[in-house]
């Protein structure tokens, strides 16, 4: 197994560095996830190369995502795929809400069908998508929504030189190779008193650090993610920025969805079981995981000042 030199985040040395698991899903080559004993970072090494990472993303994402989760995902059809995000739409606005300006410039960085940002442009906000699928891309911009293919190509766009109120994202930064680079990109694309907002999986996951499941952690540590963070791993990465910061706890996935893990071993169980546990224990089984912090989705929040 090849084995880091040191941490692929701050750079701590290769004593510090311990395998979590050699089996990553998806990959085509000897590759495992390491732990960084000072950061606490977990990252795939030896990271994709550019070549392997091109190829997929550009053909392989929609059908890997569709194999992974199903049909109900929705992922081949853009309409679906909003429609399947309402309860997305619904949990990250809650948290988003307290945190917009009364108005502004909204830009979501991996928009996909574009979800978030029909709600908040009909509020009157001007919304901006970046979306490296073609697909999507073209479903955000016959919506109205104005949709690029990367972060870049808005940044070198003249309409938008001085910046966006909100940067928002969720699920992309542990795609990304270089994830204080590409937080920094966004941090410099942001107006003074302007909030940088993103969602990533949390490393301490109930169904990874209690409940042992086999199935499950042959699922998650998979070769698309060059990172899972932990909350101390999160702080890590946003006090770089200098900048006043928060961390947020979110549960996704519900006890019905453990529940299926446990006995199946398989995802796709959200709800199944709500019906006769009632919202009301699921709402409290989410708030004892998040209180635990073993819940499985962290929120970082960064803020430029000024403005
Ligand atoms: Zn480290």
């Amino acid at each position: 197994m090849p084995l880091p030199a040191e941490c692929r985040l701050c750079g701590a040395s290769n004593e510090e560095q311990r395998v979590v698991t050699p089996h990553v899903y998806g990959s085509e080559s000897e590759r495992a996830f390491f732990r960084c004993g000072v950061c606490d970072v977990c990252y795939l090494f030896p990271g994709l190369t550019a070549q392997e990472e091109k190829k997929f993303y550009a053909a392989e994402f929609s059908k890997f995502m569709t194999s992974r989760a199903g049909s109900a995902a929705g992922w081949e059809q853009p309409e679906a795929h909003v429609r399947s995000n309402e309860w997305m739409l619904q949990r990250r606005m809650k948290y988003l809400r307290p945190r917009l300006p009364a108005s502004g410039r909204v830009l979501e960085v991996g928009c996909a069908s574009g979800f978030m940002l029909y709600p908040l442009a009909e509020e009157g906000y001007e919304c901006v998508g970046a979306e490296p699928s073609g697909v999507f891309g073209d479903y955000v911009r016959s919506r109205g929504v104005p949709c690029f293919d990367s972060v870049e190509e808005v940044a070198s766009d003249p309409a938008y030189k001085d910046g966006f109120d909100v940067i928002m994202h969720a699920y992309v930064l542990e795609h990304m190779s270089d994830p204080y680079g590409f937080l920094k990109g966004q941090v410099d694309l942001l107006r003074g008193g302007g909030v940088l907002i993103f969602e990533i999986p949390n490393s301490a996951e109930a169904l990874i650090t209690m409940y042992d499941i086999l199935e499950f952690e042959r699922f998650y540590w998979h070769v698309g993610h060059h990172w899972y963070f932990s909350e101390d791993a999160l702080s890590h990465l946003l006090e770089r920025f200098g900048l006043p910061s928060e961390i947020l706890l979110d549960q996704r996935y519900d006890l019905s969805n453990h529940m299926i893990w446990a006995r199946d071993g398989k995802p796709g169980g959200m709800g199944r079981f709500t019906e006769v546990l009632g919202q009301e224990l699921e709402d409290a089984y989410r708030q004892a995981l998040i209180r635990a912090r073993r819940c499985d989705t962290l929120i970082g929040v960064l803020r430029k000042p000024g403005g």
